[in-house]
């Protein structure tokens, strides 16, 4: 069976003082939920990684960074290599976001790149892709998210995918409030499922977690998550909020 996963992405948000009140109110406000299927991420700045693992040791609260630089160490200022995140705790990584890929110019190709270094790390990707509205408008998603996905994960092996977390994020559905509605996402995650499926094999394809985000909210979260091949979500604005982000788990 496949995991459920609830991811939050926290970005830019939450200095050390807020990181530690937003953990302790996630982790009290999901005590009482059942969680046996599904794992519940949050990805804080790196600057208060650590301190978000020390707070939540021990409660079911996973935390994961928002990015990392493809190269294993060197003279790249200002960046974080895997090997860092490991050695202080962090198992899975955000890996393609629209925002890295827009303002920061990560392509297809460094993608595939920081994805290799990911899994030669032993670390977990939630590799994040989808299609921006004009793409969307021209019919020309499917055709889109299908090249995303053929650059940065066909070189790669069926036995890497135990540590990939697929993320369809429509860009025109990121923080704008608008969604996909169960019905688009369903069926992009249909498409995903089956590129995966015919490239890696049918049993790849069927264990992949396949995560939808795009302004998921306590009000929509129930019936997106009812789609047969969504398998969770990637939370940015709910997740900056416990009572928000306690509601989506509960809805899946
Ligand atoms: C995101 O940034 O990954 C995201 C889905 O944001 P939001 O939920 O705010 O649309």
């Amino acid at each position: 069976m496949r995991k459920k996963i609830v991811a939050g992405n926290w970005k830019m948000n939450n200095n050390l003082l807020e990181t530690k009140e937003l953990v302790n109110d996630i982790n009290e406000a999901i005590t009482n939920l059942p969680l046996e299927n599904t794992r519940v991420i949050i990805s804080p700045s790196y600057i208060n990684l650590l301190t978000a693992l020390e707070l939540s040791k021990n409660t079911p609260i996973e935390v994961a960074a928002q990015n990392m630089h493809q190269a294993s160490s060197g003279a790249f200022t200002g960046e974080v290599s895997a090997d860092m995140l490991q050695s202080i705790g962090i198992k899975t990584v955000l890996i393609g976001h629209s925002e890295r890929r827009e303002y920061f110019n990560e392509t297809d190709e460094i993608l595939a790149e920081k994805l290799d270094t990911v899994l030669a790390n032993n670390l977990e990707a939630i590799f994040c892709f989808g299609e921006k509205l004009e793409e969307r408008k021209k019919d020309n998603h499917l055709l889109e998210v299908g090249n995303q996905l053929r650059n940065a994960l066909f070189h790669l092996k069926a036995a890497d995918f135990k540590n990939i977390i697929l993320a369809y994020e429509p860009v025109w559905a990121i923080g704008t409030g608008e969604t996909a509605s169960p019905e688009q996402a369903q069926e992009m995650h249909v498409f995903v499922r089956n590129i995966i499926s015919k490239r890696f094999g049918a049993e790849v394809g069927e264990n992949v977690s396949i995560l939808y985000g795009g302004s998921v909210k306590p009000a929509n979260a129930k019936e997106i998550f009812s789609k047969k091949d969504v398998d969770g979500g990637l939370i940015g604005g709910a997740s900056l909020k416990a009572a928000d982000f306690a509601a989506i788990i509960k809805a899946i």
